[in-house]
């Protein structure tokens, strides 16, 4: 398989753990806010030229054992890529603990990963209030795969977190409270990061001026949102 890049050293990616990004190629999403857009558009020839072989990802992965513990998964989105589960077989049997970046749209390949045992830790988009996601995708089929997801996940042993980019735009202030009702329903607790939106790089150029929520309103939300079900943390 083929990447679209390798981040060699995260502090960040995999809660608690050291770890190196991969980055796939391909979205089927169009969140016009997206900050990597290199990896939803079409690839340019320079990109094609860029992209790194799984073999050299092995490779750096067998110098690094020890130093890095895990690997992380994102994209665009990974689940697009039948052949990312033999690529995420091989790193578990290296000793690497695998996390998933996903937006949802594939509960039939995240199933497949956790029944094997492959992925450890899952983070997953909750864009905006589900009747709102015409907003970030065009596609009215995604909103029962995301539903499907969330209860594989919440019946899952796995760690996992639901995470929103706070794009006033795509989420307004009534669609977070949209967004718990529908994460109470799961009937379990969960973890919910409120992603701070950052207009420097956007799919959408018109999104470059948009405004971001203040702190102040997120720490408000936070702390209207978090029970003793729903653990809300700001990123
Ligand atoms: S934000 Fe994620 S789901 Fe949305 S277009 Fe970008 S990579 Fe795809």
């Amino acid at each position: 398989m083929k990447f679209a890049g390798l981040q060699k050293l995260d502090l960040l990616n995999c809660p608690g753990k050291v770890s190196a990004t991969v980055f796939t190629q391909g979205c089927n999403f169009r969140c016009p806010y997206c900050h990597n857009p290199s990896l939803v558009l079409p690839q340019t020839e320079a990109a094609k030229e860029a992209m790194v072989d799984e073999e050299d990802i092995f490779s750096y992965l067998e110098k690094r054992h020890g130093m890095i513990e895990a690997v992380a998964i994102t994209g665009g989105e990974p689940t697009l890529h039948p052949e990312l589960e033999d690529f995420i077989r091989k790193v578990k049997e290296m000793g690497f603990f695998v996390k998933l970046d996903t937006n949802g749209t594939n509960p039939e390949f995240l199933k497949r990963l956790l029944d094997q045992g492959l992925v450890g830790y899952v983070a997953m988009d909750f864009k905006t209030a589900l009747e709102h996601y015409d907003r970030v995708v065009a596609n009215g089929g995604a909103v029962e795969k995301i539903r499907e997801s969330l209860k594989i996940l919440s019946s899952s042993a796995v760690d996992w977190e639901i995470r929103t980019t706070c794009v006033p735009s795509i989420v307004k202030e009534e669609d977070f409270e949209r967004i718990k009702i529908e994460m109470d329903k799961l009937g379990v607790g969960y973890k919910w990061y409120l992603q701070a939106f950052n207009p420097a790089v956007t799919l959408d150029e018109a999104y470059h001026e948009s405004l971001a929520y203040e702190q102040d309103f997120l720490e408000k939300l936070k702390e209207r949102l978090s029970d003793e079900r729903s653990s809300v943390r700001i990123r």
